[in-house]
């Protein structure tokens, strides 16, 4: 006997575990399944025990945008649920820290932003007045553009935009990194293989800088990235739902409306609406199967690219245990100024460590919630740049290290373990076709209308998770999917309500 539920989610990442949560405390009796031992997908941690005592260490993520006035609060606030997650942020007695090479330029991230920033930055690049206003035009557009205008600027690749702007080349790698470390995706489009992958599209850039330098909000989940999943995931509990860990969904089968998942123990179940955080390609191409749908979906979908992360931006992230607090700041932000992100590429292609800096994004988690390090002890989470399938990692984490010595001194004095994390990778854990950082890419031509929708040609099949997000960063991407996924699907229940049924 097959068990039925209403709904079925497949994945428990931000954006599935979220959907989840609203469609559980809506009533519907739901199921979530993981099929990793842990949730949150590519937000998550893990405890990592040292002559007796407990760390717990960020697999991926570092750091997040909007929080409880974004979608991630606003998934709770439907579920009725406003404190299943809470969040530290920094203050202005102890902000983000951020330099450019080795020169400091305050706070570089909001609500931290302040008009000294400017005279920070002008200092520190040399720019001249008039290559200033560039700069405060690409400001004065993110706060001031409406969303309509903003749709005019999908088509066009931000590098494209910024340099009808700037033309001081230092200010351009300063707008290059923020475009980078959101989109995970170059602000140009670049050849690989042969293809051309097009850039990161600037009218998406401007959405999402823009909402978030108005809420004027960035912070940590307490418990660490996997407290966000845990959160939402308590809430499916809470309202009857059911989550289940080491459960991997092998197929999804559809005949006619019935929809049957397997998993890999050959056990089913049966529910009317499928949500899958699987990713668009993996569930359509893989879990479905191509001959379940429409031909120009199916073109659609396997002409869909992937953000960047293992295909020619590669990272390594180094999670650095160290036996003394060796740095009061929440976070620490390096944006090159000696090397262009063309170069970066170069490097990486040819496998060889750059003589300057590059870009480094070093959180220090244990800042934010003391309880992930032992006591007196300190967890530094680096991530900076590193070849795909490199031939020569020491090098490159060697590269990464020196960095993190020079902005936070005595790490290799004082470090008592280091956890590398490899871009390349990521796709064994999340179960995806190519190792990419964020989901579908928010590149030209797969945003604003022509992005992913979660409805697909399936009716009652759903894909949830940043490669459907129609806004943010990250893991507020797959959030922002959780909130509106769920919204559709409540709607659906509303009009179809003996579809939903279960017999
Ligand atoms: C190194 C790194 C650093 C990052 N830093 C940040 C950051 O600082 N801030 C930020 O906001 N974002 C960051 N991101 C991006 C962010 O992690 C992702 O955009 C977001 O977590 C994606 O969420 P998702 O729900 O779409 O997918 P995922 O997190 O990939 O979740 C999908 C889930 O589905 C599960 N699944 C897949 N197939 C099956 C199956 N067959 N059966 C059962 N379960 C299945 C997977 O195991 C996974 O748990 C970073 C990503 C990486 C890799």
């Amino acid at each position: 006997m097959v068990e039925k539920f209403n709904v079925i989610v497949i994945g428990s990442g931000t954006g599935g575990a979220g959907c989840a949560a609203i469609l559980a405390s809506a009533g519907l009796k739901t199921i979530l399944l993981e099929k990793n031992p842990v949730l949150g997908g590519r937000c998550t941690s893990y405890t990592k025990t040292v002559n007796g005592e407990k760390w717990i260490i960020d697999k991926y993520v570092h750091y997040f945008c909007r929080c409880e006035k974004g979608p991630f609060g606003k998934i709770l606030e439907k579920c009725g649920e406003p404190d299943a997650i809470r969040w530290f942020h920094p203050t202005f007695e102890n902000p983000p820290l951020g330099f450019l090479d080795d020169i400091p330029i305050g706070a570089p991230l909001p609500p931290f932003l302040q008009p000294s920033n400017m005279s920070d930055l002008q200092r520190a690049t040399g720019a001249t007045d008039e290559e200033m206003s560039g700069i405060l035009k690409v400001f004065d557009v993110i706060f001031s553009i409406t969303k309509r205008k903003s749709h005019a600027l999908d088509d066009i690749e931000f590098d494209e935009w910024v340099n009808s702007l700037v033309s001081n080349q230092k200010l351009l790698y300063i707008l290059h990194s923020l475009c980078i470390m959101m989109n995970v995706h170059m602000p140009f489009s670049i050849e690989h293989k042969g293809k051309v992958y097009p850039g990161a599209s600037a009218g998406d850039s401007i959405r999402n800088l823009s909402k978030w330098f108005k809420a004027g909000n960035t912070g940590y989940p307490i418990g660490g990235s996997i407290a966000i999943s845990n959160g939402f995931a308590n809430v499916v509990r809470k309202n009857n739902g059911i989550v289940k860990t080491n459960a991997k969904i092998v197929k999804i089968i559809v005949d006619n409306y019935n929809k049957i998942i397997e998993l890999d123990d050959g056990t089913q179940y049966e529910a009317p609406i499928i949500v899958s955080n699987a990713g668009i390609k993996e569930t359509v191409l893989g879990l479905v199967g191509e001959d379940k749908f429409p031909k120009d979906y199916i073109k659609r979908v396997k002409e869909l690219i992937y953000s960047e992360g293992g295909r020619d931006y590669g990272v390594v992230s180094l999670k650095i245990g160290v036996d003394k607090k060796l740095t009061d700041s929440p976070v620490i932000l390096v944006i090159p100024q000696s090397l262009s992100f063309r170069e970066i590429l170069d490097f990486k292609a040819r496998d060889v460590v750059p003589d300057r800096p590059g870009l480094y994004y070093i959180t220090i988690p244990s800042n934010m919630d003391k309880s992930l390090a032992p006591p007196g002890m300190q967890l530094i989470n680096a991530i900076g740049p590193c070849a795909i399938n490199s031939k020569h990692l020491d090098d490159w984490i060697d590269y990464n290290l020196r960095a993190v010595e020079k902005y936070i001194p005595g790490v290799y004095e004082h470090k008592i373990f280091i956890d590398i994390t490899v871009g390349d990778n990521i796709k064994e854990w999340t179960g995806r076709f190519e190792s990419d950082m964020v989901g579908i890419a928010q590149s030209v031509g797969q945003v604003g209308k022509n992005r992913p929708k979660p409805e697909t040609p399936i009716e009652g099949l759903y894909i949830v998770g940043a490669d459907t997000g129609s806004i943010g960063i990250g893991t507020e991407l797959s959030a922002q999917s959780g909130l509106e996924t769920a919204e559709l699907i409540l709607e659906y229940v509303k009009s179809h309500p003996d579809k939903v049924k279960i017999e």
